[in-house]
């Protein structure tokens, strides 16, 4: 480690700058070391030859000490040389690395970024002259990060290493190979542009081989990759497009459900513009008060009484109107703004839903950014201390997805929580990897049944056979169970008909705004006498509104 990093000080720029330094340096010192050894051969042979005849005059002492002094010096003038001849190696050999570390990922040998850019850049010239095309592979491990966590970073490094291995194995012979950073590889090689199949079975080969587990010490590691595909034609301008659109599709194949390849298009370019423009918009949205609390009512089966809300985010944008969480949170996840948001939705929740029939609970969402967070428990406790609503009337929601990624800060999170009354459910069940190692890892109060299964449960067998299951499953570990997405009388029965559970969905009611929720809520005599008079005030304001207009 520590040569490494004296390697990397050493830029290629400064070991030229040594180097033309110590060079005068062991030139002059050759020089004297040379003028001192033709002295010696001048005087000395004089000198040495007198003594050894006895013939010595009296200017021979003087010479003597001189040929000595002579001797000294060439001694000195060598060792000083010979050291300096090292130093030049050692700075030679210092800048060669210091090159090669400018051009390769030291971990795995390949290629790093700038590399690729300007030897890949190079391919797509020599391509152009031979009518041919570079195809551009962005290559991203699908689970990484878990296996970093959970195994330590020195097998993530071997798995790395491997990983780099397969790749080069699925390529042609002259292709590039590059470690764009972490996770990340790239590859770039040459085609017939009429035949982009031959590409496709490449990428479908490297998929494949890196989907195959690998064994590192005693372990059986099993991982996947997304591809991103890019060609060098189409419009395409320079390395950087290349890669920037090879990245783009890579996001592409993960979002289609990772482990596959898939080839940039250019709706993909319109659709990164559209995240964009989201992404702006959310940071000025938020802070203005855009995203807004929606409430889906959560009704007990059996008595038909509604026991509380789901809170969904909603926001209310001043042009587009209303837009839907799956079109922002995943890009509020993905930039860092999901915890300011989630504050956001939550804070104004707590401060509507206090005064309500304590009865009645609030059910809100976390995201698996948000359980990266190792202080989200405090957050969220400081926020009920802030807004006087009630631990116990809150639940959180948490998706099988989010604690895969985050085991270990899930545990400690959702134990911190439950440590203040905070109900914690399983969201999305049956979707993910509905592990009972999961349920049983987690002190869960709640599971909700997806409501991909609840919706065609009276269509498709399948969902039924899976409804039943998890049915079963809640009540044998004593795990009240909600089913969401219920849209008509039909499955409410088919429901019902499976014991007793929650639920939620159209048939009940849309998620609802503020105004609607309370008008509900007054009818159902759910509210303090003051939130009555509001609603009432509300309710004579709509009126007068009406006869205006009317
Ligand atoms: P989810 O937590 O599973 O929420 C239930 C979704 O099902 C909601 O979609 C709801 O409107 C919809 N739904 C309810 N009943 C029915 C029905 O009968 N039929 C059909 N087809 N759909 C029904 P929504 O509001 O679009 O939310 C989608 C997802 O966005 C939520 O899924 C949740 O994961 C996420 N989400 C919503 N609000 C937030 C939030 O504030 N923070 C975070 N992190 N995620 C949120
Ligand atoms: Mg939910
Ligand atoms: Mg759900």
């Amino acid at each position: 480690m520590a040569e490494r990093e004296t390697i990397a000080s050493t830029s290629p720029s400064q070991a030229a700058a040594t180097r033309s330094k110590t060079r005068p340096r062991a030139l002059i010192s050759g020089a004297v070391a040379m003028a001192a050894i033709l002295m010696f051969a001048a005087i000395g042979g004089e000198v040495i030859a007198n003594i050894i005849a006895g013939t010595a005059s009296e200017r021979d002492p003087v010479l003597a000490v001189a040929l000595i002094l002579n001797i000294a010096l060439i001694l000195l003038g060598w060792r000083h040389h010979n050291e300096v001849t090292k130093q030049i190696q050692a700075h030679m050999d210092a800048a060669k690395r210091a090159r090669l570390l400018a051009h390769k990922d030291p971990l795995t040998g390949f290629l790093n970024r700038r590399a690729l850019a300007s030897e890949g850049s190079e391919m797509m010239q020599r391509a152009q002259k031979r009518d041919r095309v570079v195809a551009m592979l962005v290559i991203d491990l699908d689970s990484f990060k878990y296996i970093n966590d959970l195994n330590g970073h020195h097998v993530g490094d071997v798995l790395l290493r491997e990983v780099g291995k397969r790749i080069m194995s699925a390529l042609p012979g002259s292709a590039l190979g590059a470690r764009l950073g972490g996770d990340e590889f790239a590859a770039a090689f040459q085609f017939d542009p009429t035949n982009p199949a031959a590409v496709d079975a490449i990428a479908d080969e490297l998929v494949e081989r890196i989907s195959y587990p690998f064994e590192i010490g005693n372990q059986s590691i099993q991982t996947s990759a997304s591809v991103g595909i890019a060609r060098s034609d189409h419009d395409c301008n320079g390395i950087d497009t290349l890669l920037r659109r090879a990245d783009i599709a890579m996001y592409a194949a993960k979002h289609q459900g990772k482990n596959r390849a898939v080839w940039f298009d250019g709706s993909m370019e319109r659709m990164l513009e559209e995240r964009n423009r989201i992404e702006e918009g959310l940071r000025k949205g938020i802070p203005a008060g855009q995203i807004q609390p929606y409430y889906e009512q959560q009704i007990d089966l059996l008595t038909g009484k509604l026991h509380g809300f789901e809170v969904l985010a909603r926001w209310e944008h001043p042009e587009k109107g209303i837009i839907l969480p799956d079109d922002f949170i995943p890009v509020a996840e993905e930039c860092g703004l999901i915890a300011d948001l989630s504050e956001c939705v939550m804070r104004q929740a707590f401060i509507e839903a206090r005064d309500w029939d304590q009865q009645l609970s609030l059910s809100v969402n976390i995201s698996p950014a948000q359980l990266k967070d190792p202080w989200l428990a405090q957050k969220i406790i400081k926020l009920l201390t802030e807004t006087n609503f009630p631990p116990n009337r809150l639940e959180i929601e948490i998706t099988e997805t989010a604690l895969f990624d985050n085991l270990g800060i899930a545990q400690s999170i959702i134990s911190s929580l439950k440590n203040q009354g905070i109900r914690v459910a399983l969201d999305d069940f049956g979707t993910g990897y509905s592990s009972l190692a999961h349920l049983r890892a987690l002190p869960f109060d709640r599971i909700k049944i997806d409501r991909s299964f609840v919706t065609s449960i009276n269509d498709d067998n399948e969902s039924a056979a899976i409804v039943d299951a998890i049915t079963r499953l809640g009540s044998s570990l004593g795990l009240p169970v909600t089913a969401e997405g219920i849209e008509n009388e039909q499955i409410e029965a088919s429901l019902k008909n499976l014991g007793s559970m929650a639920g939620q969905g159209w048939y009940f009611g849309k998620p609802m705004a503020i105004g609607q929720t309370r008008r509900l809520l007054a009818d159902k005599d759910m509210l303090t006498s003051r939130q009555k008079d509001e609603v009432a005030e509300e309710a004579l304001d709509d009126l007068r509104k009406l006869r205006r207009t009317g």
